[in-house]
């Protein structure tokens, strides 16, 4: 498969990785930022100087504008959106849920849930729409499966909803050709692992990684691209671990 991508939250860290990979596997690329328009640019330089096609498009996930702007951004760049990667999320620091305010809790839900509801309903408007198919994928995490005790119950919850959307999704969109599945992240090496307050989180937690070390941004977004591609044809609402057999 190949065509339009959008990459939500692609200026750095694993989406920066799915939007280097997915443009050299052939898709058209809709590099996604919310605020770091540079970051955004560097990852589109490093595409077309590769010879591939991107093009950076801002908006926050959690505003329903800035969504419908960043698919016409992306059908006018490159044509009708045939590919989503659902990756914008963010973290806050280590609290236990008794001490989470309500402006923290609606702050992780506005980007990580209510942002990919929004992203994913107008990316499989189109897509049914246009009725030619088309593959997602959403960045769980491993949080949802484990729960984030004593660190981000909040976070944890918000991706539990991302993966209930995943199985719900793929059963109401498999008739039409579009499948949806998911993967949930270990400890990956990039900038959310340096939250505020939470200290050197990768080395504190790195005895719970059976295979003994951080996983890559790349290799999150090797699974990521593998899972929209024709390789993956007959898989829909699958959740995969690239975890490190976390
Ligand atoms: P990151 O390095 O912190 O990068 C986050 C990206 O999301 C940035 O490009 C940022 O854009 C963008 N973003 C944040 N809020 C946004 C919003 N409201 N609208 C649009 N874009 C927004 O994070 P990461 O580690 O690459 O994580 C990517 C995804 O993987 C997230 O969903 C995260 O929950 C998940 N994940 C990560 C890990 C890990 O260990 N790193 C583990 C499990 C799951 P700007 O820079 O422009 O603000």
């Amino acid at each position: 498969m190949s065509g339009a991508l959008l990459i939500t939250g692609a200026s750095r860290g694993i989406g920066a990785a799915c939007a280097i990979a997915a443009a050299a596997d052939g898709w058209a690329v809709g590099v996604n930022y919310n605020s770091n328009a540079a970051a955004a640019e560097k990852v589109v330089g490093a595409i077309t100087a590769s010879g591939g096609h991107a093009i950076a498009l801002p908006g926050n996930v959690a505003r329903e504008a800035d969504v419908r702007a960043m698919y016409d951004g992306l059908e006018a760049a490159f044509g009708p959106v045939r590919g989503l990667i659902n990756n914008a999320g963010i973290l806050d620091a280590p609290a236990r849920l008794v001490d989470i305010d309500l402006a923290r809790w609606q702050r992780i839900f506005d980007t990580n849930t209510t942002g990919s509801f929004l992203v994913l309903r107008e990316a499989l408007r189109r897509m049914e729409a246009a009725g030619n198919g088309g593959a997602v994928v959403n960045m769980s995490s491993m949080a949802a499966p484990l729960g984030a005790a004593n660190e981000f119950v909040d976070y944890a919850a918000s991706k539990g909803a991302v993966e209930s959307m995943t199985i719900g999704l793929a059963r109401e969109m498999a008739p039409l050709g579009i499948r949806i599945n998911a993967i949930r992240p270990g400890l990956i090496d990039t900038d959310m692992q340096k939250t505020p307050g939470g200290g050197d989180r990768l080395a504190r937690l790195m005895h719970s990684v059976p295979m003994g070390r951080a996983g890559r941004a790349d290799e999150v977004a090797a699974a990521a691209v593998w899972l929209l591609s024709d390789a993956a044809s007959y898989i829909t609402g699958a959740i995969i671990p690239v975890s490190g057999g976390r």
